[in-house]
């Protein structure tokens, strides 16, 4: 038994292996986070495990090319870099991004090794490209910045609002019961610039203009002030600073939001009163939430929405990030972000820099805040970041912007990738390290209901490769610092020494079914947050009005480039599809497309199955046209699943202002028929 490596639903698989071999997967029906029910990513998508592509050796450049070496050598090689950057440059002239992918104990070591052995900050994770608003956003108005309720409260709602996620594509299990719910006797309202599947099934679907989430949570705020719907017992009672952010709000224009989204001003009336007169609505959220020059305000709005109407801290209601990769809860818990460190303490505080280095034994914790992925870019550029340390993640592929990502790798002195394939960023590296897959190795992670699940390791590492955790433990020895070899439940055992919601998390504890977070010290868990105060230090949640405004983006291309491409996922394949490219989904998806509607087909004489070249200030790229009824006029979408496209080259680094996540959803461009094939331009 273990769970699958894909989205953060955090299904439980059972799988079968003969002669050290998986032969199949299937999907236990006591399972608490899936009850009996996978997508075809967990069930099917894990060929990928023993693939002929695998990295089967550590490989050092020289010369530009690869170039077989022992564990040894390779880890001499770091380690000699490592020491000369840090006498001659110090430790911040290094950084690390941990993996998502990976389970809590790895990440738990790879911030351990860059705070504790090399002493700095400049540790982060994909977070920071998809949810790290969420967390900020929740953290400024409850304290905590994770989902508040379980799945489960599915049973027991009557209202659930989705906003700018597509599970039952990107989180096919907790998307399924979504739906299920949405065909039975819930309202249900979809907010999303894309007719997505959930919006055929939805009471009211918001099919707003992309970039305009912050204008139309106020206009469902107005009309819910207007219409003296809130829940003055609990505004009262449980929050801060409503007066003066309802002010703000009544001062608002509706006829101009209007405009600014392009939605019926009534339909949202209508939508947002049957919201809060629900007597129990739920809230999920995803990347076309936090990917925006107003991601982190996008969730306060949200969280706002909840207050206002009561809607948190009991069952059926609250306010719940779907999480992207399996583990991006978990990485965050870890410390593999640049300004807290593990269980989410503030590295800037000296009581928490010591008892950090009290801790890990060392005096090397430092108290100023780290770079957070796009500084390690910017960073590489400038010349003063000069090692990177990579473990499963491609960032060349999946990081907007490629042609600067690639600018920064190739400014580096030293770019340490630990991957599975030669991924478009290990390609980069001047060293790679043969990491093992989730099938391979134990740990714990953490899906998107705070639910910790025991990963236990199903088949031997292949030959030549090593559990993750294995080699941080080597490379910490290597640089001097005394770590104990890697197993699960030996390093869950030290994070739960320092980790406060871990407290009483213990291999065994953990059980089949996991324990959701925190974990009190005899091993109860919790199931629902904030009941009775919030985590803040006055225990009230905290309005926060925040207006509208443009995209960078929008604003400053928004006339030489008309149209306006937003990303998305499809089920078959799971990010850079380094893993489910080589398994046999890709016999049922082949490529990225570009979805458009008939409208602007016509205007552009494209057809469907055109090549349709996208330019966009960053570059351009050839990509095939779907012609379909799921977008409105000036609105594109697509994917990043396959490297013959390379879409990233087109994105754009603007970011949210308060989180720096990147703002994937609203990329200006222009379009024009091609003859072109997928070939990727700069
Ligand atoms: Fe894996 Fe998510 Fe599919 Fe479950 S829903 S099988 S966790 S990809």
């Amino acid at each position: 038994r273990t769970i699958c490596t894909y989205c953060g639903v955090g299904c439980n698989l059972e799988v079968s292996t003969k002669n050290g071999k998986i032969t199949s997967i299937q999907a236990p029906y006591e399972a608490e986070a899936n009850g009996g029910h996978t997508c075809l990513k967990g069930r099917f998508a894990f060929k990928f495990y023993d693939h002929p592509d695998r990295i089967t050796s550590p490989l050092i450049k020289r010369n530009g090319e690869f170039e077989e070496a022992t564990w040894d050598e390779a880890y001499d090689f770091i380690a000699d870099k490592l020491h000369k950057h840090i006498a001659e440059s110090g430790p911040d002239s290094i950084a690390g991004i941990s993996s998502a992918r990976t389970p809590n104990e790895e990440n738990y070591l790879m911030q351990k090794f860059i705070r504790a052995v090399v002493g700095t900050n400049n540790i982060d994770c994909c977070a920071r490209v998809c949810h790290s608003p969420t967390a900020l956003g929740m953290q400024r108005a409850f304290g905590t910045g994770a989902a508040t309720n379980s799945i489960e409260d599915l049973d027991k709602t009557d209202c659930i609002i989705v906003i700018g996620a597509n599970p039952t594509d990107a989180h096919p299990v907790t998307g399924a019961k979504i739906k299920q719910k949405f065909m039975q006797s819930v309202t249900s309202i979809v907010v999303d610039p894309r007719k997505i599947e959930l919006a055929k099934y939805a009471t009211y679907h918001l099919q707003l203009r992309p970039g305009t989430n912050v204008a139309l949570l106020n206009m469902m705020l107005y009309y819910i002030i207007d219409a003296d719907a809130q829940d003055h017992e609990f505004i009262a009672s449980r929050t801060e600073d409503f007066e003066g952010f309802k002010a703000e709000i009544l001062n608002l224009d509706m006829d101009e939001h209007e405009r600014i989204t392009g939605v019926d001003k009534n339909l949202v009336r209508e939508a947002a009163l049957a919201y809060a007169n629900a007597n129990a609505a739920m809230e999920f959220h995803g990347l076309g939430v936090t990917e925006h020059y107003q991601g982190t305000f996008t969730v306060q709005l949200i969280s706002d929405l909840a207050m206002i109407t009561g809607n948190i801290g009991k069952p059926g209601c609250g306010v719940n990030p779907l999480r992207g990769q399996n583990n991006v809860q978990g990485a965050a818990d870890m410390g593999a972000q640049p300004h807290q460190g593990a269980g989410y303490m503030d590295v800037t505080d000296p009581s928490i820099q010591h008892k950090y280095n009290t801790f890990y034994k060392t005096d090397k914790v430092p108290n100023h805040i780290g770079y957070k992925i796009p500084e390690m870019f910017n960073a590489a550029i400038a010349g003063d970041l000069k090692a990177l340390w990579i473990i499963g993640e491609d960032v060349v592929q999946t990081d907007p912007n490629t042609n600067k990502v690639m600018k920064a790798m190739d400014a580096l002195d030293l770019l340490v990738v630990q991957e599975l394939f030669m991924t478009e960023t290990a390609k980069h590296a001047t060293v790679i390290l043969p990491g093992a897959s989730f099938l391979e190795k134990d740990g714990t992670f953490t899906n998107g209901e705070r639910r910790i699940q025991r990963v236990n390791k199903v088949v031997e590492p292949l030959p030549g490769t090593k559990a993750d955790g294995q080699i941080i433990v080597e490379m910490m020895r290597k640089m001097g610092y005394d770590q104990p070899d890697y197993s699960g439940a030996g390093v869950l055992e030290e994070v739960s020494q320092i980790v406060p919601f871990f407290a009483g998390a213990t291999w065994e504890g953990l059980g089949t079914n996991g324990l959701q977070w925190p974990v009190k010290p005899d091993g109860t868990d919790t199931q629902l947050l904030h009941t009775e105060v919030f985590k803040r230090d006055n225990g009230l949640g905290l309005f926060t009005f925040k207006d509208w405004e443009e995209s960078r983006e929008v604003e400053k291309h928004g006339k030489d480039y008309p149209y306006i491409i937003t990303t998305n996922r499809e089920l078959e394949h799971y990010n850079c599809g380094a893993m489910t490219r080589r398994t046999g989904n890709v016999d049922i998806l082949v490529e990225d497309v570009l979805l458009m509607c008939a409208e602007d087909a016509t205007k552009n004489n494209i057809e469907d199955g055109d090549m349709v070249c996208v330019e966009s200030p960053r570059g351009k790229v050839d990509i095939k046209a779907r012609v379909t009824d799921q977008m409105k006029p000036g609105i594109l979408s697509s994917t990043f699943h396959f490297p013959e496209v390379m879409l990233n080259i087109i994105t754009s680094d603007e970011h949210d202002t308060e989180a720096m996540c990147p703002e994937y959803k609203v990329v200006s461009c222009r379009i024009r028929k091609s003859k072109g094939k997928h070939k990727a331009m700069a």
